[in-house]
């Protein structure tokens, strides 16, 4: 049918007893030919991620702390893992090379990447399959930022070469051989690199729970599953706080237009969730996708007479903010009144400086802030055309007494923003997925 490239998260490697479900899912499809690990993950509520124990063990080295006890667990994990799968791969004397090691790089990225590349070898050795170093493949320039064009190249051209093979997640390699990593969960980026490197026809992300939800289940019992949503659907959920892949991971297959399937190793006949460029065919029906939102927001309301004839009063507000380098989410506005909405943090150490900044640039009649906010984005391609949706989501929040602080809608129509009393989170998130589900 065509390549599929299937990504393992930590917790589908945290023990031999999961390598063997991750051999059985590979195998089980001639199609999967490229597999790209994450380092082994907790096994138990509070045990360690392997990750963690680098990271642990390069903060100990570099305050002048031992940390070989902390490192003897590294060793007991991988030596464990081979060990129960009976594997004739003697990784002692690398993993004793690796301890010097941390000790002399100057970052912890070396440290930290040690898991998915001795994760890689493990899971190779067991499959058969070729083992690719990342730091061979994935390159961050001279300053450390990621190099897209180069490492596709150098990916496809390398990988033509292998039938099948195991390249680890999360790191590549700087021009000098530096070893750099993405940021934390990056393993999901190194697999759709990987995937757009092949020209995959799917990229399978592997972890602990069968897709997405349609919303958080400690607000929802026992939410629905989202069997299928399209990259921008993704996008404005995982903004507003539904997280289950890297948010940089969506990029590189969405530009090449492969479809990302979100799966459970520990319930393989489930079908997850399908990621797609276009909609995929039966899912037109459904008004909403899904609901997710956060809490602690601010909004700044700044009311002006005849604001709306006041040329450039918009872009001074904004320049405000940008100088101060805060971001801002969303702006709603009405004919007097410019609304900007920020998340607390950004606001922390900042509001009497925007006040006095405001006042002295556009001379405001008044400026209000009001903190508390919680966002909810009701996200669903159904709702472009469909008509009575906004009514039907502001009914059931009166039903449910709620007052609507702020109402924001794109004109894409994927999404109706509401903002709340942050008191009032959980029984709106409710409300409108009752309405709908
Ligand atoms: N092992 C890394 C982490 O724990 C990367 C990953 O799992 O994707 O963040």
């Amino acid at each position: 049918m065509g390549i599929k490239v299937a990504k393992f998260g930590g917790s589908s490697l945290s023990d031999a007893e999961q390598f063997k479900k991750v051999k059985e899912i590979l195998l089980s499809d001639p199609d999967r030919r490229y597999a790209v690990p994450s380092a082994p993950g907790r096994r138990f509520d509070d045990d360690d991620k392997i990750t963690d124990l680098l990271y642990r063990c390069y903060k100990l080295a570099h305050t002048g702390q031992s940390y070989s006890e902390c490192f003897s667990q590294v060793v007991e994990r991988f030596c464990g893992i081979v060990n129960d799968l009976e594997l004739d791969l003697d990784l002692l004397p690398e993993l004793h090379e690796t301890e010097s090691e941390i000790a002399r790089q100057d970052n912890a990225d070396y440290a930290a990447s040690r898991g998915e590349y001795f994760c890689g070898m493990i899971l190779a050795k067991y499959l058969g399959w070729d083992f690719i170093d990342a730091a061979e493949v994935v390159r961050f320039d001279r300053q450390g930022v990621f190099a897209p064009e180069w490492t596709n190249e150098q990916l496809g051209e390398t990988l033509r070469e292998h039938e099948h093979a195991v390249i680890p997640g999360f790191y590549g390699s700087m021009p000098s051989g530096q070893v750099k990593t993405f940021s934390r969960g990056g393993s999901d980026i190194t697999g759709a690199l990987v995937a757009r490197a092949v020209n995959a026809v799917l990229y399978e992300n592997w972890t602990d729970v069968s897709g997405f939800l349609m919303a958080d289940p400690h607000i929802i019992d026992k939410p629905r599953f989202i069997d299928a949503l399209t990259y921008r659907e993704l996008r404005e959920l995982s903004y507003m706080g539904a997280t289950v892949l890297h948010e940089d991971a969506i990029f590189p297959v969405r530009k090449a237009g492969i479809p990302t399937n979100i799966r459970n190793t520990n319930n393989p006949d489930h079908p997850g969730t399908m990621i797609s460029v276009e909609p995929s065919p039966g899912s037109e029906d459904r008004t909403i996708t899904g609901i997710a939102g956060h809490k602690n927001f601010t909004l700044i309301s700044i009311d002006k007479a005849m604001m709306n004839s006041e040329l450039g009063f918009g872009r001074r507000v904004l320049s405000v903010l940008e100088d101060l380098g805060i971001s801002f989410e969303h702006l709603p506005t009405g004919i007097d009144t410019m609304c900007v909405v920020i998340a607390d943090k950004e606001l922390e150490r900042h509001k009497q400086e925007i006040i006095d900044r405001i006042q002295v640039l556009c001379q405001p009649d008044s400026i209000e802030f009001n903190s508390g906010i919680a966002l909810i984005a009701t996200v669903g391609r159904g709702m472009v055309n469909k008509r009575g949706t906004a009514s039907r989501l502001f009914r059931a929040l009166a039903v449910a007494d709620i007052n609507v602080r702020m109402i924001d809608q794109g004109s894409s129509e994927l999404n109706i923003i509401v903002g709340v009393d942050g008191k009032d989170f959980e029984r709106a998130v409710s409300a409108i997925y009752y309405e709908f589900v």
